[in-house]
């Protein structure tokens, strides 16, 4: 309401100015404006008091419109001053923002308002203003200003949506980037034209969720214009906005992420194959082997069936690595996997559990004949020789094989039988199978304890040469010995070579045992000619399997210099049936040591099945006749008759003839009547040790 003084006295009119001029400072207070006027034609300016406080200036002191123009920041000056003197000329309303540096150096916002007051002759008389500092407004504005933008200009899709219909009331330019649709477009559609797979019942679950939550998150499936598709996650919060219940919708495409679930999956997937399977056949390995079996006993226990555990060891197979290399190895193991599963069912679990050791679960057996028949089989598929990038090699397998319930019925003793009956087909012969029995545990048990001591006699050379006096039949004098070995074990006392010689045999410590008696045997054997005792010639067991070691005649000769040991001395036994289990190979190494002067005897003749070709080939110098056949002599009719004929074959192929095992006088006159020049047996002398040989030859 204006106020009316014109007809007030002057006491009254001063009172009603000082109460209006009150009430201004108030609105300028709340409104933080401050007032000010410029008198033209003085160019005096007053300011209110706020002016001052606003402007940063002691209130009172001398301002001028120049005061205003040099605060103002250089920036905005030239467009101050423009806009002062446009509304002069015109007596236009006068609005702008600027930026001031206050006298205390702080800069803030002002924005400035004013207007041109004229006289009755419309002379300008007056400029009015106002300055509000907006310095906090334009900082609030600002941001939010910089928020928009940043949303705006996002790659996430961000939408706003009507909370009733879901109709689109604000979408940012990564929403039309991401699905194809101009923003135009968009805010004419609806949530559910870019999510057409989101049903009803979904939408009804989400509502009631953010109901309670405000927020929430879920994926879905967008649909581009062009109709591809792919996943988003949305971040969901309820606003109000332009005076409307909304939601805003914070999309992210998530087919990356997708993506990477997918392939970790994978990875993961592909982690746990190879930590199941055998790497080299994609078996399963043992873990899983062991998982299955674990398995299998539950259901076989629950439906009351039968099942068996197959063992099975390639027999040749580390010659095979050793000698040809692990690349031949490998395919050896690749093709026997390929053979081994083409003949089993599809329930049947083949697995490698490491080496050339396999395994079979054959499930639901009913009797032994069906298992010994996969066995059989198994077996079979190794006949064909097993052709490799560049060899032909003839592998067999030994399997061992034991039952549930009938054997056992734990895991761990399964697989103990198992590999207790597979060793028994080794020691069978290999090539074959064997079904697990209990005396075969007690066997394996002694088995592996006599082994075990064995490796401790070897490294302890608890081993002693004995030497049985082989002698002229006719004349009666000692022509050689023959080298015994003997086992004095601290404990028990002497072992004799049949207890201890086929395991030895068996896990190549032969070859360690066979050393040691040739160094005692050469050695005894110098001494005894220096003495001049006269002991002949020296006859060494020897076994194929050393005879097959790469270095062996190197270290025959070494030791032959170390004990200054004729060669002319020597001569080496080697069984029959050791010879004829690979002739060409035997005729090859024996001829070697031949040459060198060596005498060969082919040892425990009659109990193998010689060919009469190998023989004559073979370079030989005597046949020993097996003591089995002098055994029953002259009893056994048959035994007379072997030994004749053996005697016979050996005067044909020019070879010396030694006989075993003479016991009796009626033994030693049958092979004297019958021509065979030599004999060695207890009838002459047991294997004794060295002393009692040189009192034997002392005594001669
Ligand atoms: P072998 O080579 O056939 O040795 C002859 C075996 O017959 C010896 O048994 C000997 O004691 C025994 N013997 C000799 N005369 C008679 C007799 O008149 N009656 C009876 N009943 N037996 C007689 P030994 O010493 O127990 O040796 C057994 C087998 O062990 C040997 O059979 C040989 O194959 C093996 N062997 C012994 N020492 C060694 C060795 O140093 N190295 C190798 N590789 N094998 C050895
Ligand atoms: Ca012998
Ligand atoms: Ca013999």
């Amino acid at each position: 309401m204006p106020i009316d003084i014109k007809n007030d006295s002057p006491d009254i009119a001063l009172k009603k100015l000082k109460a209006r001029e009150s009430i201004l400072r108030q609105f300028e207070e709340i409104a933080q404006l401050g007032s000010w006027e410029v008198d033209l034609v003085t160019k005096r300016s007053i300011w209110s008091k706020k002016s001052y406080e606003i402007y940063g200036l002691p209130y009172g002191s001398d301002v001028s419109i120049d005061t205003f123009f040099t605060m103002v920041l250089p920036a905005y000056l030239p467009k101050a001053k423009e806009l002062f003197a446009q509304a002069m000329q015109t007596g236009k309303m006068l609005k702008f923002t600027c930026k001031l540096r206050r006298t205390d150096g702080e800069v803030r916002d002002f924005f400035i308002n004013a207007r041109v007051i004229y006289d009755a002759e419309k002379n300008p008389l007056k400029l009015i203003g106002t300055t509000q500092d907006i310095t906090e407004i334009s900082a609030i504005k600002e941001e939010a200003k910089d928020l928009a933008t940043l949303l705006e200009h996002s790659s996430n899709e961000i939408y706003i949506v009507d909370m009733e219909s879901l109709d689109y009331l604000y979408v940012n330019e990564g929403a039309s980037a991401a699905l194809g649709y101009t923003k135009e477009e968009l805010l004419h559609m609806n949530v559910r034209d870019v999510s057409p797979f989101i049903s009803t019942e979904e939408i009804k679950y989400l509502r009631k969720s953010l109901k309670n939550t405000k927020h929430a998150i879920v994926r879905s499936v967008h649909q581009r214009k062009d109709a591809s598709r792919y996943p988003v996650q949305a971040y969901i919060h309820t606003l109000e906005y332009k005076h409307k219940h909304a939601y805003v919708i914070f999309d992210t495409d998530f087919s990356e992420i997708v993506r990477l679930e997918e392939e970790h999956k994978e990875q993961a997937e592909l982690m746990e194959y190879q930590a199941y399977h055998d790497t080299l056949t994609g078996l399963p390995n043992r873990a899983l082997f062991k998982d299955r079996l674990q398995q299998i006993i539950i259901t076989s226990k629950r439906y009351k069936q039968k099942f068996a555990l197959l063992f099975i060891d390639l027999d040749q197979f580390k010659k095979i690595n050793d000698s040809l290399g692990h690349h031949v190895g490998d395919e050896v193991l690749i093709e026997t996997a390929k053979r081994f599963q083409t003949i089993l069912r599809e329930e049947d679990t083949l697995s490698r559990l490491g080496g050339d050791e396999f395994t079979v679960i054959l499930k639901n057996i009913k009797t032994k004949k069906d298992i010994a028949k996969v066995a059989q089989k198994l077996i079979n598929s190794m006949k064909k020789p097993l052709a490799t990038k560049h060899h032909t090699l003839h592998i067999s397998s030994s399997i061992g094989i034991s039952t549930y319930p009938d054997d056992a019925s734990t895991q761990n003793d399964l697989i103990k039988f198992a590999d207790t009956a597979m060793y028994k087909a080794k020691e069978e012969g290999r090539n074959n199978f064997q079904f697990y029995s209990s005396e075969m545990t007690e066997r394996a048990f002694e088995r592996v304890v006599l082994e075990n001591s064995l490796r401790v006699a070897v490294k302890e050379k608890q081993f002693e040469a004995y030497f049985q006096p082989q002698y002229d039949a006719q004349k009666e004098t000692i022509v050689g010995m023959e080298a015994l070995v003997r086992w004095i074990h601290p404990h028990v006392g002497i072992i004799s070579p049949g207890e201890f010689i086929p395991l030895a045999q068996e896990s190549g410590l032969i070859i360690e045992i066979d050393k040691l008696v040739m160094q005692q045997a050469m050695e005894q054997f110098s001494q005894w000619y220096e003495k001049g005792l006269y002991p002949g010639v020296l006859a060494l067991n020897l076994s194929m399997r050393q005879l097959n070691e790469n270095n062996f005649i190197t270290d025959l000769l070494e030791t032959m210099d170390t004990y200054n040991f004729k060669a002319s001395w020597l001569e080496l036994e080697v069984t029959e049936g050791q010879v004829m289990s690979n002739p060409e190979q035997s005729i090859k190494k024996l001829s070697r040591l031949s040459k060198l002067g060596i005498e060969i005897a082919i040892d425990d003749f009659g109990t193998g099945y010689s060919s009469l070709s190998y023989l004559k080939k073979l370079p030989l110098s005597k046949l020993k006749i097996d003591q089995s056949f002098i055994r029953d002599i002259p009893k056994s009719e048959d035994d007379i008759a072997i030994t004749k004929a053996i005697i016979a074959l050996g005067k044909s192929l020019n070879l010396k003839l030694i006989a075993e095992g003479v016991e009796t006088k009626e033994q030693r006159d049958f092979i004297v009547d019958n021509r065979c020049e030599y004999i060695q047996g207890y009838y002459y002398s047991k294997p004794l040790n060295s002393e009692a040989i040189t009192h034997l030859l002392e005594a001669n």
